[in-house]
């Protein structure tokens, strides 16, 4: 294929001087796709295509899949947690969308929005499953992610490509001179904590919505979507159990003129625990905790496994707690009202303290039945 023009480049989602794709993820998941098809085979399906694909889908499986979104359940008075079958006879914007798309041989772009962890990666599953095309998987890497999500993102990523999806495109923050920084550099040279510690989200917003959206500004294909008018569909994984999540997305949602925000998960009515289960029913190791290993938001208890299983990120955190000590006034440290540091140095010595003591009173020694622990209680467990 000769590349002769650029709004022939622009159409076609190629870069015009090397004819090679402008974005080589923008591939499609459509059935019957061949791994190792490339963008510039598959070139952007219209809305006609699209409908043409849903409609086939739908006379085979006799269910419809209609992208939810906030306006759908202000129009329709649609509850959250009803299923697709009860909604099947409901008036949906979603539908008439696509149909309108398809009458103004409108594009539609779907892009997930890939966190690590288990609801994107059952997310994808079940787009997969149900044959809802995917054109691009987005993963903003913070720098700050643990080990088993890096090792869990390379799994899934040959899972992807062996089913002829795209794969993870991985992007992430640059600072004006274009070189990466990571939210761990960036805490370290401000000696600040990450803005979560604070009650801001800007970490997140800067670190990983923020880079997701200046690759698809600088996407043909996205912008080509923009000017014809339409809006990208970016799925995101909020599971059923996270309805206030859902629910204050809302309003943001129905302003947002560049994208529509879609909740499979919440629709599906799949809950952290399904997804899991989808997960290793597609064959697939438990992707485990994603979050910066430096979260502000991390409870305890997967602190500790920090410590225990990765000593050396730890420090790092502890690291980043010492370089914000001097600018820190109400916050204490990574756990907000108390340090990362503090709170390991305690629990240690707490359990060293047990340990140590830890004996059997004289005369208890041959003790049997009564309280599990030997004292003398008296009580009566059964
Ligand atoms: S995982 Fe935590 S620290 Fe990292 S970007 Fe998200 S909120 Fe900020």
């Amino acid at each position: 294929m000769r590349i002769t023009s650029k709004t022939d480049a622009h159409q076609r989602g190629v870069d015009q001087n090397s004819n090679l794709p402008a974005n080589p993820q923008i591939v499609r998941a459509h059935a019957g796709r061949e791994p190792g098809d490339t963008a510039t085979e598959l070139l952007p399906r219209t809305g006609t295509e699209r409908l043409y694909d849903r409609v086939l889908w739908v006379w085979a499986h006799g269910i419809a899949y209609t992208p939810p979104n906030s306006r759908y359940n202000a129009r329709t008075g649609r509850k959250a947690g009803k299923s697709y079958a009860e909604n099947q006879n409901a008036q949906s914007p979603a539908k008439n969308r696509c149909e309108g798309m398809a009458q103004n041989g409108g594009i539609e772009i779907n892009i997930v929005s890939f966190g690590g962890g288990s609801n994107s990666a059952s997310m994808i599953i079940g787009m997969y499953e149900r044959k809802i095309p995917i054109d691009l998987i987005l993963f903003a890497d913070t720098g700050g992610e643990q080990p088993h999500t890096y090792e869990f993102i390379k799994t899934f990523d040959e899972w992807l490509s062996v089913r002829g999806l795209p794969t993870i495109t991985t992007v992430f923050y640059t600072d004006k001179n274009g070189g990466r920084l990571t939210l761990e550099e960036e805490s370290l040279r401000s000696g600040t904590l990450p803005s979560i510690a604070y009650g801001y989200k800007k970490c997140s917003l800067k670190h990983k919505i923020g880079p997701q959206e200046k690759f698809c500004n600088n996407q043909p294909s996205c912008r080509a979507a923009w000017t014809a008018g339409e809006r990208i569909n970016k799925f995101i994984g909020y599971d059923a159990g996270e309805t206030r999540r859902v629910q204050h997305s809302a309003d943001k949602d129905e302003a947002d003129k560049k994208y529509r925000h879609i909740y499979p998960l919440y629709e599906w009515g799949w809950n952290r625990e399904k997804c899991v289960q989808v997960i290793e029913q597609a064959g697939l190791p438990r992707p485990g905790k994603s979050s910066c290993f430096f979260c502000p938001s991390m409870k305890k208890k997967e602190i500790q496994a920090l410590w225990e299983n990765y000593p050396d990120l730890f420090q790092r955190a502890v690291d980043i707690e010492r370089a914000a000590a001097d600018t820190l006034i109400t916050v204490k440290g990574l756990g907000r009202n108390w340090s990362w540091e503090e709170y390991q140095k305690t629990f240690l010595e707490t359990a060293a303290y047990k340990k140590e003591n830890v004996f059997v009173l004289p005369g208890f020694e041959e003790s049997t039945g009564g309280c599990l622990c030997g004292a003398p209680c008296g009580c009566y467990d059964g």
